[in-house]
C-alpha cells in the first residue's frame, strides 16, 4: 500500500464480484509515517481496466464501511477463531443511546467486520 511511503496492508478483504467489477479486494492498513489509517479499493472492470481508489483518514473508514456488506472473506479469516469473541482488526465505534426512566445513557462500542462487538464506554 502506499501513503507517505509504501508499507504492508494489516490486512487484505476480499470482495464479491458485482456485475461491473471482479477482482476486488480492499487493503487497509496504518501508514508508518503519519499513523493515519489507509484503505485501498482494487477492482477490475469488466473491460479489464483496474480500478484503484484510496482513501486516508477518516475516508478510509468511510470507504471500509461502504463495501463491508460485500465482504467475502479475509486474508487472517482462518484465524479468526482464536478472538472469536473479541473485535479485531479494524474497529469501528458504535453509539447507542439508551433512554431508562426518562435519563438518557449512552454505550459505546467498538465492533469489527465479523460481527464480534464490545463495550467499552458507558456514560
Ligand atoms: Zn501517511
Amino acid at each position: 500500500m502506499r501513503h507517505c511511503c509504501q508499507f504492508k496492508a494489516d490486512e487484505i478483504y476480499y470482495l464479491e464480484e458485482t456485475s461491473l467489477y471482479v477482482n476486488r479486494k480492499l487493503s487497509i492498513g496504518f501508514c508508518p509515517i503519519c499513523e493515519k489509517p489507509v484503505a485501498e479499493l482494487v477492482e477490475i472492470s469488466f473491460t479489464g481496466a483496474v480500478q484503484r481508489l484510496r482513501e486516508s483518514g477518516i475516508k478510509a473508514n468511510e470507504l471500509m464501511l461502504s463495501v463491508m456488506n460485500q465482504i467475502s472473506y479475509s486474508m487472517r479469516e482462518c484465524n479468526y477463531k482464536k478472538f472469536k469473541s473479541k473485535p479485531y482488526g479494524w474497529k469501528y465505534g458504535v453509539n447507542k443511546s439508551v433512554k431508562i426512566n426518562g435519563k438518557e445513557y449512552f454505550r459505546q462500542y467498538a465492533k469489527d467486520f465479523y460481527g464480534n462487538k464490545e463495550l467499552i464506554k458507558v456514560s
